[in-house]
């Protein structure tokens, strides 16, 4: 089946799966919820900017916000209804933001706008094929939520060696990938023919983990020479990324470097399933397969409409809400704990994980033991990066590679003094970040101060020159007339303003 060589990645760790709780079962279709709750932003890059008005009807797969620029995404009704409020609300997030999001309340009647699939896609150039990807506002299933397009441009730029396909799930409880290949092969497949196209690699690989024997044996019978299927050992995080690119190529990504600086793309495969269907059937991404799991009545796969809340997705799995349970989107090592469960499924959620509220243990002081560099699969030193973190030394954070870290949490499991690292990591990440984006727009605004500054002299000088010439010439008339027109420009200018702050208030 394969000729590709598995090689290994440092540490990682062989972990319990759960995986038995939730993949022995078809996935169920939700119902409709009572509503649908879309944030502008469900990708890395810029929110979407509304098209649409409350009251608004608006139809399944119906653009009601548009992309902001090159790395954004358009973001589709995902059922038809009215538009019932434009607003912030609780999304998705550690920290329990909330973020702009449009509602839809929906008329039960589930009525798709027209849309249109392709008979021919080889017939396609391949950036018209990215295009349609990026219409179809399809950004990375498998977590990251990069948009498909990004990825796939920098294909036709620089040469693409090898295309992988990420079927590798390898994180306690969840089973959606797995659910989706055996239910779904042939749109793999096909989905991942059709990447291939687009980005014009020379090879293909389609990585799945050893313990999925019923989802191989589903794709198998629909492959060909075209794509090889490797199954990789089940350890986490074998899929990450730069992990298993390492097991596939014996390759490291170098730091700060990107896949396609070694001519790699990697897609995950509910991308690929999503890709055959904005191509085959013009249908843009309004659904994902999500595993809703852990303590509760019926451990189970869901297709679910995006914008569909985490409560009702419980529901549909006999769950009630409880006081002493934890809500975790994504599985237990790298998922997020959220607040409340009005939080929306979004294109990246892929788990809904409920947890008897975790007794963590008491945070101990670090003992030097070593354990967590033993593991770290980047190869960091996570006992360093912990005491910078303490201390907010952000330039030795930078150096010693803080934002490698793909948040695994291999080492806090492993630690004996409970010290949950990688909550540092995240903080200081976050404070970075912040510090970096202060700095860049103060000296933003310092640069519009003093070309402002600047501005103001030159027309200063501007003046003074017209009003001396005037004095040389010594005409009366001809300074009459400057008065005059200075004095019309101005009130041109203030009716044109007060026009458009009364447009902008009509609107
Ligand atoms: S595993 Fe925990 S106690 Fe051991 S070195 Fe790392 S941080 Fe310290
Ligand atoms: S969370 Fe970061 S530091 Fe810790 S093991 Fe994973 S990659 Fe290494």
């Amino acid at each position: 089946m394969s000729s590709t060589d598995i090689h290994s990645f440092h540490g990682g760790l062989k972990l319990e799966t759960y995986k038995s709780l939730s993949n022995n079962l078809s996935s169920l279709i939700s119902p409709l919820p009572d509503k649908i709750i879309l944030p502008l932003k469900q990708h890395i890059g810029h929110p979407a900017n509304p098209l649409v008005k409350i009251g608004e009807q608006v139809y399944k797969g119906q653009i009601i916000a548009e992309p902001d620029g090159y790395v954004s995404l358009p973001v589709h009704a995902t059922t038809s209804g009215k538009i019932r409020d434009i607003g912030l609300y609780s999304v998705p997030d550690p920290l329990g933001i909330k973020a702009p999001c449009i509602v839809i309340e929906p008329d039960g009647m589930d009525t798709w706008i027209d849309i249109r699939g392709v008979d021919n896609y080889l017939e396609m150039d391949p950036v018209t094929l990215q295009n349609r990807f990026r219409d179809a506002g399809i950004s990375g299933l498998g977590g990251a939520g990069f948009p498909a397009h990004v990825k796939l441009k920098e294909g036709t730029q620089t040469e693409v060696e090898l295309l992988i396909i990420n079927a590798v799930e390898c994180e306690p409880y969840i089973t959606c990938d797995d659910r989706l290949i055996r239910e779904k092969p042939d749109y793999i497949v096909a989905g991942t023919r059709m990447i291939l196209h687009a980005v014009q690699a020379r090879k293909c690989i389609i990585a799945i983990e050893e313990d999925m024997p019923d989802a191989v044996n589903a794709l198998l019978p629909l492959l060909d020479d075209d794509i090889e299927l490797v199954k990789v050992p089940t350890i986490y995080p074998q899929g990450s990324e730069k992990q298993l690119i390492k097991t596939l190529t014996g390759k490291a990504v170098p730091s700060g470097g990107l896949p396609i600086h070694m001519g790699i793309v990697m897609h995950n495969v509910g991308t690929a399933a999503a890709a055959y269907r904005a191509v085959s059937r013009g249908e843009p991404l309004v659904s994902r397969y999500i595993t809703v799991t852990g303590c509760i009545p019926s451990p189970r796969n869901l297709q679910v409409l995006i914008g569909t809340p985490v409560r009702h997705c419980a529901e549909q799995c006999g769950y009630s809400e409880k006081s002493g349970n934890s809500i975790i989107l994504g599985g237990p090592m790298m998922g997020t704990l959220v607040q409340n469960m009005h939080v929306p499924v979004i294109k990246t959620t892929h788990c809904i994980l409920i947890r008897n509220k975790l007794n963590q243990g008491t945070e101990m002081p670090c003992i030097r033991c070593g354990n967590c560099a033993e593991v770290c699969p980047v190869e960091l030193l996570p006992q360093q990066l912990y005491w910078f973190s303490r201390s907010s030394d952000h330039n030795k954070l930078k150096q010693h590679h803080l934002f490698e870290c793909i948040e695994c949490g291999c080492c806090s499991y492993v630690c004996p003094s409970n010290i949950p690292l990688v909550h540092y990591y995240r903080l200081a990440k976050n404070e970075i970040n912040q510090r970096d984006l202060s700095i860049t727009k103060a000296s933003e605004s310092r640069y519009r101060y003093l070309k402002h500054q600047e501005r103001l002299k030159h027309e200063k000088k501007k003046k003074k020159l017209s009003v001396e010439q005037l004095s040389i010439s010594g005409k009366p008339n001809e300074k009459k007339a400057y008065i005059h027109e200075a004095v019309r420009r101005g009130r041109a200018k203030r009716v044109k303003k007060q026009q458009v702050r009364k447009d902008q208030k009509d609107e």
